[in-house]
């Protein structure tokens, strides 16, 4: 830059006033097909997540969701449909959380997202995840798989509970689709 600072992100925030903040803070933080936080947002609140569960006695959890065989469903019934069904489904998964809960998701990439639920067990986290499987396929016709990690105060890094719950996921696909599976050290 020309003054030879820095071009990070927060440089240019602080020399904007209050309201110009939170409008630029939105626009960066949210997905703009869906309307619901992007993965920047997911980066830093997971940080807070993994922080916060250190201090909860139930610790967090967190839903990896991707919707099944959507590469056929756009061929199938072409790309503008991909995208409405994109939108119904952040709808479903919206419509089968509790209101303090439908903060936490994240569209994570194409098709998709991850739901943070602070506060809770697995076993807690896994009725909810049922939900949500059942919910997006009855409002949208397309089935998705959700692998589920949990983190408490002894779980170390961010990176490993998300890559706990992508690796659950991966054993949902594996289990034949439209699966809740939650993660465990020896499958
Ligand atoms: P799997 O059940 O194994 O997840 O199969 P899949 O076909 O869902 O997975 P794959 O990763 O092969 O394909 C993902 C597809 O998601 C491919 C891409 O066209 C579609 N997709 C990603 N982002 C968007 C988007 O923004 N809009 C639409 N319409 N489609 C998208
Ligand atoms: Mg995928
Ligand atoms: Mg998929």
């Amino acid at each position: 830059m020309k003054d030879g600072k820095s071009m990070d992100l927060e440089n240019i925030l602080d020399k904007l006033d209050p309201d110009e903040r939170s409008f630029v803070t939105e626009l960066i933080e949210r997905d703009p097909l869906t309307g619901v936080y992007n993965r920047r947002k997911f980066d830093r609140d997971l940080q807070l997540l993994v922080a916060m569960a250190k201090r909860t006695s139930k610790g967090s959890s967190l839903i990896f969701i991707d919707i099944d065989n959507f590469k056929k469903y756009n061929d199938t019934h072409g790309h503008q449909e991909g995208d409405r069904t994109l939108r119904e489904v952040t709808q479903s998964i919206e419509g089968s959380l509790r209101d303090y809960d439908r903060i936490h998701i994240y569209r994570y990439g194409g098709e998709e997202f991850v739901v943070i639920i602070p506060e809770t067990t697995t076993s807690e986290a896994y009725a909810i995840a049922e939900r949500i499987r059942r919910n997006v396929k009855h409002a949208t016709g397309v089935t998705i798989s959700l692998g589920i990690s949990h983190c408490t105060e002894t779980s170390d890094s961010p990176d490993s509970l998300l890559e706990d719950a992508d690796r659950a996921l991966f054993q949902a696909k594996g289990k034949g689709r439209d699966k809740v599976q939650i993660y465990k050290d020896t499958p």
